[in-house]
C-alpha cells in the first residue's frame, strides 16, 4: 500500500469481498486513484486485511476493463452500438411490459447478487414483487448462503446467527466444518490463531474432506469422505449424549425434539458411523470428549455443508450440536454460518431471495405478505415462491422465462452445469446485463447492457456475517455513464410507471426499509445513515438499543418458533448427490483458493494476487494418480455426464483417493472454457434450500493425449 499524500483525503468503507466484512479507509489522491488501508478502529478487524483486501485499490483504479456507457441491439444478429440511457431503459421497459402483457409477470426474472448494496436489493426486491407481480427475483446467495437461512429458520425459529466476532475470544472449542477460513475468511481466522496462541488449551476440530491451510491449527482433523456429514455429526451427538455432556436443563425448558433425535443418533453404532465417514472412532470420541469439556462451543461452517443436495439437513445436524450442549445464547458460543458474499446477510434482511419477504416476514403468511403490500401500495404479493437461481436458467431453457436481468453476477462461470446456463442465454428472447466489467461471458448474450458503479464509486450499507451493518462511503465518481445499481432500478421502475420509486439519494431508500423492519425480529428502527456514519452496529437495533447494537440474540434463551423453544431435528442421515459408477469412478469436490474471489472479475485484475496460483488445477492423491499413469503437470480430463475440463494434475496426499478438487474460480479465458470447473458440476439441488451441490458430482478423469 502505498503512503497517503499530503492532499490525501480519508473515507471509511468496508472490504467488498467476503462476509467478515472488514473496514477500511480508503485514501483518494488528488490524482483521483485510491489507496487502501485497515481501519484500526473498525471492531471485526481492527487494522488487518488480508491479501485481497489489502489490494482492493488496484480493482477501483484500473478502469481498463469498465463498461462505460449503455449498448443496446434490436435483434441478436446485430452487434451491440452505444446509446442513450433513456433508448436503453424504454426498449427494455418495452420489451417488459410486452412480455408481461402477453405471458403473464412469471415470464421475466431478476438475478442479481450477495454483492450488491442492502438498498440496492431493496429496491430490486421491491420492483419485482411488490409491482411486476412475481417473485422471480433471487441472486448468487442461493448459490452460497440458502441451506443456511432454510435451518436457522428451522432450529432457531428465524433466519437469525445468534453470536458475534467477539465471541471467538470468548470459546474454548471451535467445530470447523465445510470450510477453510484459513483462505476463505482470513480475518476472522487470524482471530482464531491469535486467542489459540495465546490459550493453547483451546480446542480446534476441522471436519473436512481435504487436508487444507485451517488444519495446520487443528488439533483434531477429521477427514471425512465426502457427504458423509451428518452421520459424523450424528455420531458425535450420540457420544455427547452418552458421555452425559449435555445441557439437560436447555434440552427440557428451551428446545423440543430432544426425545426423537435421541432415538434416530442412537440408531447407529459408533463403528457403523465411523466407517461410513472414513474415520476412526478413537477421533470421533476425542471430538466428543472436546465439545463435552468445553465452557464455550463455536461451531463454524460455510459451503461444504451448504452446496449439497441435503444442505438443511446438514446444517441442522450441526446446529443440533449447540443445541444439546446449550451452547447457543450465550458469550463464547453458537452457530456461526461464515457469508462466501460481502452482503448475502444485507439480501436476506430485505426478503431478496424468491423465498423471502422483507424483515424475516413469512411469503406464505397472508398478513405478512398484506402487510408488506400496503406498506408499499403495491400489487398483491403472490404466496409461492419464484424461480430461484438454477431454476431461472432451466425456465429460459424450456421457455418458460422470456427475459432474464442479471445484476452485478456471473453466472456463466458461477452456475453448476453451466452448459445449461450457456444454451439457456442463447434461447432467452430477451437478456439485459447490469454490470461494471466488460469481462463476464453474460455479455455475449445480452440484449441491452446497463454500465454499474463499482465498490467505492457510490455509497450505501452492508451487513456482514455476525448482523454489523456498515456505511460504506462514495470516495470517487464512476467512470463514463456507469450509475449505482439502485438508480439503475429505479430510473426503470419509474419508465414503468410504478410508483414509490422516486428516491432522491441512497439514504432515502435505506429509511423505508428501516420503516419496514419495525416490531420484527430484526427492528432497525432507531438506525439511519448518520447513526450509521458514527459506527458500525448489529442488528436488531430499536430506537433505544445501546450503541453497538445486539451482539448475541436469544440471551433470554427464548427463540422465534411458535413455542419460543429452539427445534432439535431428527434428520435422516441419507444423501442424495450423483453417485459414482464404472463409467464416472471419482467423486469431484469444488471450492476457492486463497487469492482468487469468485469468479476473479476483481481478484483477476490484480497481478500480486495471480502469482499465488496462476491457473486452474486438479488436486489427485498419488495412489489414484498412479492408476491412471498421470503425473505431476500432465494435463488431466475430467469428464462428468455434462460436461469436460482439461486443467493440469496436481499430485497430493491431502486429499483422500477417490476423491478430486477442482478450484470455482475460472471461467473462459481467451476463448477457452475448459479450466471453468462448473462445466462439470451438478445442477442437482437441495430440495427445501434450492441450494447446488457443488460439493458432490461423478467424474471420470483420463490423462491428455493429442489427437
Ligand atoms: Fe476482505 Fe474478507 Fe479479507 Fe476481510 S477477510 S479483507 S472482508 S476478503
Amino acid at each position: 500500500m502505498q503512503t497517503p499524500g499530503k492532499n490525501t483525503q480519508s473515507l471509511t468503507s468496508t472490504c467488498c469481498y467476503c462476509g467478515v466484512g472488514c473496514g477500511v479507509v480508503v485514501n483518494k489522491e488528488k490524482n483521483g486513484e485510491i489507496t487502501v488501508a485497515g481501519n484500526k478502529d473498525y471492531p471485526v478487524n481492527k487494522g488487518m486485511l488480508c491479501s485481497k483486501g489489502i489490494n482492493l485499490h488496484y480493482t477501483v483504479n484500473d478502469k481498463s476493463d469498465r463498461l462505460l456507457y449503455p449498448q443496446m441491439r434490436y435483434n441478436k444478429s446485430m452487434p451491440l452500438q452505444k446509446v442513450s440511457w433513456d433508448d436503453a431503459l424504454d426498449r427494455t421497459v418495452a420489451v417488459f411490459k410486452t412480455f408481461i402483457e402477453k405471458y403473464g409477470p412469471d415470464s421475466v426474472a431478476f438475478y442479481a447478487s450477495g454483492q450488491c448494496l442492502t438498498e440496492e436489493y431493496y429496491v430490486v426486491n421491491k420492483l419485482m414483487k411488490g409491482f411486476i407481480g412475481s417473485n422471480n427475483i433471487d441472486t448468487n446467495s442461493r448459490l452460497c448462503m440458502s441451506s443456511a437461512v432454510a435451518a436457522y429458520k428451522m432450529a432457531l425459529g428465524e433466519d437469525s446467527v445468534p453470536l458475534c466476532y467477539d465471541d471467538i475470544e470468548l470459546a474454548d472449542c471451535f467445530y470447523v466444518t465445510g470450510a477453510n477460513p484459513a483462505w476463505c475468511h482470513p480475518i476472522l481466522w487470524r482471530r482464531v490463531e491469535a486467542h489459540k496462541a495465546a490459550n493453547p488449551n483451546i480446542k480446534i476440530i476441522v471436519v473436512d474432506p481435504r487436508v487444507t491451510d485451517t488444519c495446520s491449527l487443528a488439533d483434531l482433523h477429521l477427514q471425512i469422505n465426502p457427504g458423509t456429514d451428518i452421520t459424523l455429526n450424528h455420531a458425535i451427538g450420540r457420544l455427547l449424549i452418552e458421555n452425559g455432556d449435555i445441557d439437560i436443563d436447555f434440552i427440557r425448558n428451551h428446545a423440543e425434539g430432544f426425545e426423537q433425535y435421541s432415538a434416530l443418533v442412537f440408531k447407529r453404532t459408533l463403528a457403523e458411523s465411523a466407517k461410513i465417514c472414513g474415520v476412526s472412532e478413537r477421533d470421533m470420541q476425542l471430538a466428543a470428549k472436546y465439545i463435552g469439556e468445553a465452557k464455550g462451543f463455536i461451531t463454524m461452517w460455510t459451503m461444504g455443508l451448504n452446496q449439497s443436495t441435503v444442505g438443511v439437513n446438514k446444517n441442522l445436524s450441526l446446529i443440533n450440536l449447540n443445541l444439546i450442549t446449550g451452547h447457543v445464547g450465550k458469550p463464547g458460543s453458537g452457530p456461526l454460518s461464515l457469508t462466501g458474499q460481502p452482503n448475502a446477510m444485507g439480501g436476506r434482511e430485505v426478503g431478496g431471495l424468491a423465498n423471502l419477504l422483507p424483515a424475516h416476514r413469512d411469503l406464505k403468511n397472508p398478513l405478512h405478505r398484506e402487510e408488506v403490500q400496503k406498506f408499499w401500495r403495491g400489487k398483491n404479493i403472490k404466496p409461492e415462491p419464484g424461480l430461484t437461481a438454477t431454476e431461472m436458467f432451466e425456465a429460459l431453457d424450456d421457455g418458460r422465462l422470456k427475459a432474464i436481468w442479471i445484476m452485478c453476477t456471473n453466472p456463466l462461470t458461477s452456475l453448476p452445469n453451466v452448459r445449461l446456463a450457456e444454451r439457456a442465454l442463447k434461447k432467452a428472447r430477451f437478456v439485459v446485463v447490469q454490470e461494471v466489467s466488460n469481462k463476464p461471458e453474460t455479455l455475449a448474450y445480452a440484449d441491452v447492457i446497463l454500465p454499474a458503479a463499482a465498490w467505492a464509486e457510490k455509497e450505501g450499507t452492508m451487513t456482514n456475517s455476525e448482523r454489523r451493518i456498515s456505511y460504506l462511503n462514495k470516495i470517487i465518481e464512476p467512470p463514463g455513464e456507469a450509475l449505482p445499481d439502485a438508480e439503475i432500478i429505479c430510473r426503470f421502475a419509474r419508465k414503468m410507471g410504478y410508483p414509490g420509486f422516486d428516491f432522491k439519494n441512497s439514504e432515502e431508500i435505506y429509511a423505508e426499509h428501516v420503516r419496514l423492519t419495525a416490531k420484527t425480529s430484526i427492528d432497525i428502527s432507531g438506525l439511519d445513515y448518520d447513526v450509521l456514519k458514527g459506527s458500525s452496529v448489529q442488528w436488531p437495533y430499536k430506537k433505544k438499543s445501546k450503541p453497538a447494537g445486539t451482539e448475541r440474540l436469544f440471551a433470554d434463551k427464548k427463540f422465534y418458533t411458535p413455542s419460543q423453544k429452539a427445534i432439535i431435528h431428527a434428520v435422516p442421515d441419507a444423501f442424495f448427490s450423483e453417485r459414482t459408477d464404472n463409467d464416472y469412478p471419482f467423486v469431484l469436490t469444488t471450492g476457492r483458493i486463497r487469492d482468487q474471489w469468485h469468479t476473479m472479475s476483481k481478484t483477476g485484475k490484480v497481478n500480486k494476487l495471480n502469482q499465488h496460483l496462476k491457473e486452474s488445477f486438479i488436486e489427485i492423491n498419488p495412489y489414484d494418480a498412479a492408476g491412471l499413469k498421470l503425473k505431476e503437470g500432465d494435463v488431466a480430463v475430467i469428464s462428468s455426464r455434462r460436461g469436460e475440463v482439461r486443467v493440469k494434475a496436481k499430485l497430493t496426499t491431502q486429499i483422500k483417493p477417490g476423491v478430486v478438487f477442482l478450484p470455482m474460480h475460472w471461467g473462459k479465458i481467451l476463448g477457452n472454457d475448459l479450466h471453468r470447473a462448473n462445466n462439470v458440476t451438478n445442477n442437482a439441488v437441495d430440495p427445501i434450500s434450492k441450494e447446488p451441490d457443488f460439493k458432490y458430482c461423478a467424474v471420470h478423469i483420463a490423462k491428455y493425449k493429442k489427437p
